[in-house]
């Protein structure tokens, strides 16, 4: 569960203040896939950075599982983290390594056993579709193929959130279906909690169970897809 409670966030530069966020109020249930959905400039990306560690709140808490991530411990810290799996638009695979690397890199990163690592991405790699591509380059996969990569690895330490920023917007229509039915698979088969943020409507109105509408920096509206859609 990822609670927002009264989160704000103050960009200061040198000559001005600029609040990002103002007082945000949202509670994410477990198992659930919730969007938010807002203009550019809205605050979206603020508000899931503000999740894994990206960004630090100037107000406010935000709580996941219910342990206030501003008051964790850097080995608490970890431990979140590992539970936090992040999907980006454009993908941030390393260009110089193979799909089983990118993929095995969370891993590699805390040092898990090879054996361990070789099973946990073959196993990945299937349930994304990609068995035949573990020896290639991400510079040559489709858009689609590269995304389900990235999913992968924010699959590899099992976590139970996964934040998804624009994750289909740099996708044709067409690969944003079947990039959506993936994440309705991974929410319905590994009970994850899925946090997407998009500007895309159809995203919403496809896979989500509740949604929340931001602009500038506010919520201005939520509740169920169906609600907020059936609202004239
Ligand atoms: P969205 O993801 O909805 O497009 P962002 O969260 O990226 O919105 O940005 C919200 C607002 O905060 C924008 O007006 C943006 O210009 C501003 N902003 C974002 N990051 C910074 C930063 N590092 N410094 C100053 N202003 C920022
Ligand atoms: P974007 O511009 O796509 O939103 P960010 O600015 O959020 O990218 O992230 C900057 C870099 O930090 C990315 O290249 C990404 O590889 C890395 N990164 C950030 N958060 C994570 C995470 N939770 N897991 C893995 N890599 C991350």
């Amino acid at each position: 569960m990822i609670t927002f409670e009264g989160l704000e966030k103050e960009y200061r530069t040198k000559d001005k203040t600029f609040k990002a966020l103002n007082g945000i109020n949202l509670t994410i249930e477990k198992g659930e896939i919730f969007g938010v959905i807002g203009f550019s400039g809205a605050g979206k990306s603020t508000l899931i950075r503000c999740v894994n560690f990206l960004e630090k709140p100037t107000g406010g808490r935000v709580l996941v599982d219910g342990q206030d991530l501003l008051t964790l411990t850097p080995a608490n810290i970890r431990k979140v983290k590992r539970n936090i799996g992040m999907v980006f638009q454009h993908f941030n695979l390393l260009q110089s390594k193979t799909v089983f690397a990118n993929i095995a890199m969370p891993l590699v990163l805390e040092g898990a056993p090879k054996k361990q690592i070789k099973q946990r991405v073959e196993e990945l790699l299937k349930f994304v579709g990609l068995s035949d591509k573990a020896g290639a380059y991400p510079e040559q996969l489709s858009g689609g193929q590269k995304q389900r990569v990235g999913i992968a690895r924010a699959l590899a330490t099992q976590p139970s959130i996964l934040l998804c920023d624009e994750a289909t917007s740099a996708l044709d229509p067409q690969t944003t279906g079947s990039i959506l039915k993936l994440l309705k698979k991974i929410n319905a088969e590994y009970k994850i909690t899925i946090l997407m943020i998009t500007h895309e409507m159809s995203v919403i109105r496809d896979v989500c169970d509740k949604v929340a509408v931001i602009e500038g920096g506010e919520i201005i509206e939520s509740g169920t897809v169906f609600d907020i859609f059936s609202n004239p």
